[in-house]
């Protein structure tokens, strides 16, 4: 194409809230076998919440029994225990927050907003600790000390990462809360633990849907552009396949637990197989991969690590403006040889 169509054609993708990064990106769009897109806040909309906690040792919950029998308190059993469990759920959020504070991912949203709903957070009853060593591992989770507490907070790959003892329930609490997903319909449910000082100690619920838009995308690129259509995600299967599900990716086309380095493999085999690969992504974790991409597409929501790395952003986070794109290629580079 002329230097004028492609000034024609990144001039009507910016008025259209697609941010085309020149005329590579613009081409290579128009001929396109297969888009591959990250999970979490590129097919989801990635505004989780915290659903549950599950409390995998009652051990603080009996401890302040007996603290309370020793002292000669009035209340019931049960009510202590109650009472004790909320002490130590709001522990766990306390801890988890901390941990967060420097985390720009979902879930690290959703666990300082449900932390603030027990009073702990700046300008509450009780305001975040500074943490030390701090550190967020891409596609696992994070890690910091809060006051001599070392906490970490994330999948089955932070606890192996980490080696992290293992309480007795954590892993069917975590199936548990992930399968709950396929049952809803509606939700697409992860989990995250949460180990203080080595040991796991809660399994923490979290809820994020479909975008709305996504089925149709999933459907259009598939059904009639006759573009193969994968899901890549660092989440477990049995959230992934929930949310293939929900969007119309078959079971075959999804690749979970993958860490960045994977992804970055997945599009490299594809473009070696011969295909013509866009990547569609959002996060810190899925960068080397757009840019591995014939086409990397950051959602404008996505972290700036993304949009640098990508050829064209999606400044409205919608995923249908990549189908426009496109068009607008196709369009461009038909119309002008
Ligand atoms: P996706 O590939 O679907 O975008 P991510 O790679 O961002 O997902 O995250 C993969 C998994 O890593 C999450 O489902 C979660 O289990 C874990 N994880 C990543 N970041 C965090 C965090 N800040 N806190 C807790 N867990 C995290
Ligand atoms: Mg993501």
């Amino acid at each position: 194409a002329t230097p004028t169509a492609v000034m024609v054609g990144t001039g009507l993708g910016a008025r259209l809230g697609i941010l085309i990064r020149g005329g590579e990106p613009l081409e290579s769009s128009k001929d396109l076998t297969c888009v591959v897109f990250d999970k979490t806040g590129t097919l989801t909309r990635g505004e989780m919440a915290v659903q549950d906690i599950l409390l995998l040792s009652d051990r603080l919950a009996v401890e302040m029994h007996d603290e309370k029998s020793r002292c000669g308190s009035e209340m019931s059993d049960i009510d202590t225990v109650r009472d004790a469990r909320r002490v130590a759920t709001a522990n766990m959020f306390y801890y988890a927050a901390c941990a967060e504070q420097g985390s720009e991912h979902p879930i690290a949203t959703a666990i300082l907003s449900k932390a603030r709903d027990y009073g702990i957070g700046n300008g509450l009853d009780r305001p975040l600790d500074e943490v030390d060593g701090f550190e967020a591992d891409a596609g696992k989770g994070v890690k910091c000390t809060v006051n001599n507490t070392a906490v970490h907070l994330g999948n089955r790959r932070c606890l192996a990462a980490n080696d992290v003892n293992i309480s007795p329930g954590t892993f069917d609490a975590m199936e548990y809360l992930e399968n709950k997903g396929q049952a809803s319909g509606v939700f697409d449910f992860t989990a995250v633990v949460i180990s203080i000082n080595g040991t796991s100690e809660a399994v923490v619920g979290l809820i994020d849907y479909a975008k709305e838009e996504a089925a149709l995308t999933v459907n259009v690129l598939q059904h009639v552009l006759g573009i193969q259509v994968f899901m890549l995600t660092g989440d477990n299967v049995r959230t992934a396949n929930a949310v293939a599900r929900d969007v119309g990716i078959t079971a075959t086309n999804v690749v979970a637990d993958v860490l960045p380095s994977e992804k970055i493999l997945f599009v490299k085999k594809l473009r070696q197989e011969g295909e013509r690969v866009a990547m569609v992504g959002d996060g810190v974790n899925d960068s080397p991969a757009l840019a591995e991409a014939d086409v990397g597409i950051a959602i404008g929501s996505g972290t700036q690590i993304a949009h640098e790395a990508a050829g064209i952003v999606l400044v409205n986070s919608k995923l249908t403006d990549l189908l426009v794109a496109i068009d607008l290629s196709r369009t461009i580079y038909s119309r002008i040889r």
